[in-house]
């Protein structure tokens, strides 16, 4: 089993290569929503949430009210640090059941892991994520800001996640591939054949 974890900055356009590459055959699992998942309904980090944090975070779905907590942790090192002791086991142990659950089906032997803040993290390698190869998806911030503002956000807001994210530099630091994706669809459907021959290979070598 092959694991990679493919990044890239808001609007790169990360999610369309994961698409492409699903399509290849891999199996892409998606890491930003495992960890809305583990404080959604019947989520294992809801207990632990509401024990730490105050039993009002229970919305009325049963799950925890992710605004409400935001707002705790938000500029606030010491109440976030409390959260991702329990936060983080919880996404790895879910993390480790999607991809055991991958493995057991034999469909295919490369598992992508979308995740957007694969650099953030450590500004580096977040050793606490299974994967061997880190791809980045990359394109130039007037292209993105493009797209960012043509599927609806307002340029404002698009300017400021641009700016809160790792530069290209520190995402390229900790990649094994990156595509460049400032050009067109046809383009990055090129890119992203080329890297699952690549990502093939390096299955291939090794199962053999
Ligand atoms: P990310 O996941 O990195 O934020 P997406 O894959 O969602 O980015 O892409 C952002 C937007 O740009 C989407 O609407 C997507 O369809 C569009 N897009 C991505 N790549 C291209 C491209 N090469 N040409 C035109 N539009 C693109």
């Amino acid at each position: 089993m092959l694991i990679v974890g493919l990044t890239g900055g808001i609007g790169a356009g990360k999610s369309t290569v994961a698409q492409l590459l699903a399509s290849h055959g891999a199996a892409v699992v998606d890491v930003d929503a495992l960890g809305r998942e583990i404080i959604a309904p019947g989520g294992s980090a809801v207990k632990p949430v509401l024990e730490r944090f105050g039993s009002h975070l229970r919305g009325s779905d049963g799950g925890i009210d992710r605004p409400a907590l935001a707002a705790i942790v938000f500029n606030n090192p010491d109440e976030l640090a409390a959260l991702n002791e329990i936060s983080h086991p919880a996404i790895d142990n879910l993390l480790d059941e999607r991809i055991e659950a991958i493995a057991a089906t034999r469909a295919t032997d490369v598992v992508v892991l979308d995740m957007a803040v694969l650099v953030e993290g450590t500004l580096g390698r977040d050793t606490r994520f299974p994967y061997e190869v880190v791809v980045t998806v990359e394109a130039p911030p007037d292209v993105r800001l493009q797209r960012l503002t043509g599927r609806g956000m307002t340029t404002d807001d698009a300017k400021a996640r641009l700016a809160s994210q790792a530069t290209d530099d520190q995402r390229r630091e900790a990649s094994n591939f990156v595509i460049g994706n400032g050009g067109g669809t046809d383009d990055l459907a090129d890119a992203a054949g080329q890297l699952w021959d690549a990502l093939r290979n390096l299955a291939d070598e090794r199962a053999a």
